[in-house]
């Protein structure tokens, strides 16, 4: 099956499931990513404190509906799970419209969309329906029968990890986030991204070690920093995959740093597959970049979206369904990020193992027979890059930054470098 094909089928699979912060949707989510990647599933006890938060107890559904007075099911949970607000509690009853129309939710600007709301940390509950329904299905002074089947008690909450290892044990973090049940770009797309690109990096041979973690948003991700929290402190860098898989154009979040060369990185892929793209600052809205960029992590963290949360109209609707996601824009959006971590991958820091004055070239075979070769549509010849690396690598500079500084692609820069590594005239510094 060719990847666009894989990408479809696990988009249908993983769509219907009831997904939230906690449950068995979470569960089999994870357990069917184990068939692309052999991800651990760790569970966090609810009820554990993780640093201000706590995790709630687990929520599960069996059934959730509203009947009219003629015993019709109007509005059913098992047809679309964005019906029940996430996290509602049990309920049954009969109730007059005028209470139970302040338990409906809908969105009169997209009269056909159901929209998803959620109340995890206010015992409540809730339908979300379509305007063309409130109008269509209710009417004044009726009486409605209400049935709610949730169970909400201890169990815990499930979070996916995999670790890639590279020649370092310096870890690049990559996360996504598994709570939204049935919503296609946000974030079954991301869900889906991340699972291939550590398909595609497992068959790599890495310079740094990447650790893929799948978790629900928000505490989720402070229940991993919490469990986790000494390895989170050494990691530098993130990414945060989400909304990849719309129809719009292609964007990106800066990290905190705006100067920080994962930012620029990210601009190289962009401009050099001649993408448009929008760029968004740094914001303390968002996703879990939120946590992790956090003053105790402080981890520079990117996301590059394909319609991004908050702009498109569609968001947080039913409509962000399988008709607005396509497999063929994941796939384009997996192979920016595919580009963007062999770029991470190759920017490592060197030591010039022969710091003082030059080391003599001709004796390593550097010197002259290489020296005049001149690279295709670059400025410098390779003698002169050799040159700077040496000069340039005293164990604080990035293979990045020593990049921008001589103008040379990345790329060749490690190519080079990589020789003088070979000669023993350079080593890495975070090995
Ligand atoms: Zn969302």
């Amino acid at each position: 099956m060719n990847l666009e094909k894989q990408i479809e089928h696990y988009l249908k699979k993983l769509y219907p499931l009831n997904r939230s912060i906690t449950g068995d949707g979470n569960r089999q989510t994870l357990k069917i990513l184990q068939e692309i990647i052999p991800l651990k599933i760790i569970e966090y006890k609810s009820r554990s404190q993780v640093y201000d938060w706590e995790i709630p107890d687990e929520w599960n559904v069996n059934e959730a509906w509203i009947k009219n007075s003629h015993g019709e099911k109007i509005i059913d949970f098992s047809n679309n799970n964005l019906h029940l607000v996430n996290y509602s509690i049990p309920f049954s009853g009969k109730i007059n419209f005028s209470v139970l129309k302040n338990k409906l939710h809908y969105r009169e600007d997209i009269p056909n969309a159901i929209p998803y709301r959620t109340s995890y940390y206010n015992p409540d509950w809730g339908f979300c329906i379509s305007y063309n329904d409130y109008i269509n299905k209710f009417s004044m002074d009726q009486e409605y029968e209400v049935f709610i089947d949730t169970t909400l008690k201890p169990g815990s909450l499930s979070v996916g990890e995999l670790l890639i290892h590279g020649k370092s044990n310096k870890e690049i973090l990559i996360s996504t986030y598994i709570c939204h049940p049935s919503m296609a770009n946000d974030n079954l797309s991301g869900i889906i991204l991340t699972i291939f690109l550590a398909k595609e990096l497992q068959k790599k041979e890495l310079n740094f070690s990447y650790r893929f973690i799948f978790v629900p948003e928000t505490i989720g991700a402070i229940s991993y920093c919490a469990n986790n929290e000494l390895l989170i402190k050494n990691i530098d860098i993130g990414l945060v995959i989400t909304c990849v898989g719309g129809p719009g154009k292609f964007s990106y979040k800066k990290s905190f740093c705006s100067e920080h060369e994962l930012n620029s990185i990210v601009e190289d892929v962009f401009n050099e597959r001649e993408i448009d793209y929008i760029t968004y600052p740094f914001d303390i809205h968002g996703s879990d970049e939120r946590q992790f960029s956090s003053i105790g992590f402080r981890i520079n963290t990117i996301t590059i979206s394909k319609d991004k949360y908050y702009e498109y109209p569609f968001y947080h609707t039913s409509l962000d369904n399988l008709d607005f996601v396509r497999p063929e824009y994941i796939n384009e959006s997996l192979n920016v990020y595919l580009n963007v971590v062999e770029k991470i991958d190759k920017n490592i820091i060197y030591k010039n193992l022969q710091p003082n004055c030059e080391s003599m070239l001709a004796r390593h075979n550097l010197y002259p027979s290489t020296g005049g070769k001149f690279i295709p549509q670059q400025k410098l010849s390779e003698l002169d890059i050799i040159l700077w690396i040496l000069f340039l690598s005293d164990g604080k500079r990035s293979l990045y930054n020593i990049s921008k500084e001589v103008e040379t692609k990345i790329e060749i820069v490690y190519e080079i470098a990589a020789k003088l590594e070979k000669k023993r005239l350079l080593d890495r510094s975070e090995l």
